[in-house]
């Protein structure tokens, strides 16, 4: 079986958590002592998040289609790309790839619909919450109706994320805004909460939310796994161990 290639390390508080559920969802699909062949690039995320603050997105593009590169090269059947945010670079990534780039939203988009939602709550950085890579898939592609938090807490909850989450420090006082935020977006007629953030899920857990919860890391992994199953024979392929 070819390996899952990862860009992983934005943050790597999120990515330690895509590294267990990959593997733990290999373990419960294959059982034994199945595990997930991995290949993993973690960048040097204060290099990312300061070019962010300069919107230097093309200089960031470039960081991680060079990313992208090695763990196709390293023989990846397909790349998973660990952060909301940096999707909006993901045209540009997967235009240098021969393997796929599994989309974030498009394995979130499929999972809602799955469930019957029309209506979901979107919980990101500013950018997923208010550029239309992100919200836009999820409304074209996938028929849904996606609210975003006011300007305030969209800052607020941009904020908690930065200084934060990716910091490793879970606030009660900062799971408790954000589920004002989440009771707010249920109130305008949310049915779903997508959290949009590969971290949210380490604060915020189902039993803050009125309504389901759309962890991305969880069902990004999880389709990863499926990804890889569904294109396995079983049978070894030449280089495998
Ligand atoms: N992990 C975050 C996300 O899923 C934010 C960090 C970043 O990539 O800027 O959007």
């Amino acid at each position: 079986m070819r390996p899952i290639g990862m860009i992983g390390g934005m943050s790597w508080e999120s990515t330690r958590e895509y590294y267990r559920i990959l593997n733990e969802t290999m373990r419960t699909r294959r059982g034994g002592f199945h595990s997930a062949p991995l290949i993993l690039y973690s960048v040097d995320f204060a290099e990312i998040e300061a070019l962010q603050q300069q919107a230097k997105w093309q200089e960031i593009a470039r960081l991680l289609v060079d990313a992208a590169r090695r763990v196709e090269a390293a023989g990846s059947c397909c790349v998973l790309l660990c952060t909301n945010t940096m999707h909006k670079l993901a045209d540009d990534i997967q235009a240098h790839l021969g393997v796929p780039l599994l989309h974030i939203a498009d394995a979130t988009g499929q999972k809602i619909q799955a469930q019957g939602l029309a209506t979901v709550g979107l919980l990101g950085t500013r950018v997923t919450m208010e550029e239309d890579f992100y919200v836009g898939r999820l409304s074209q592609n996938y028929g849904l109706k996606v609210l975003v938090p006011s300007e305030e807490e969209r800052e607020l909850v941009h904020r908690v994320i930065y200084h934060e989450l990716c910091m490793g420090e879970i606030r009660p006082s900062s799971r408790a805004h954000y589920t004002t935020i989440i009771e707010r977006l249920v109130e305008h007629g949310a049915e779903g909460i997508v959290l949009g953030c590969t971290e949210i899920g380490l604060l915020v857990r189902p039993e803050d939310s009125p309504v389901p919860l759309f962890d991305t890391t969880e069902i990004h992994a999880v389709a990863a796994v499926d990804y890889i199953l569904d294109n396995a024979s079983f049978i070894p392929e030449p280089g495998d161990a």
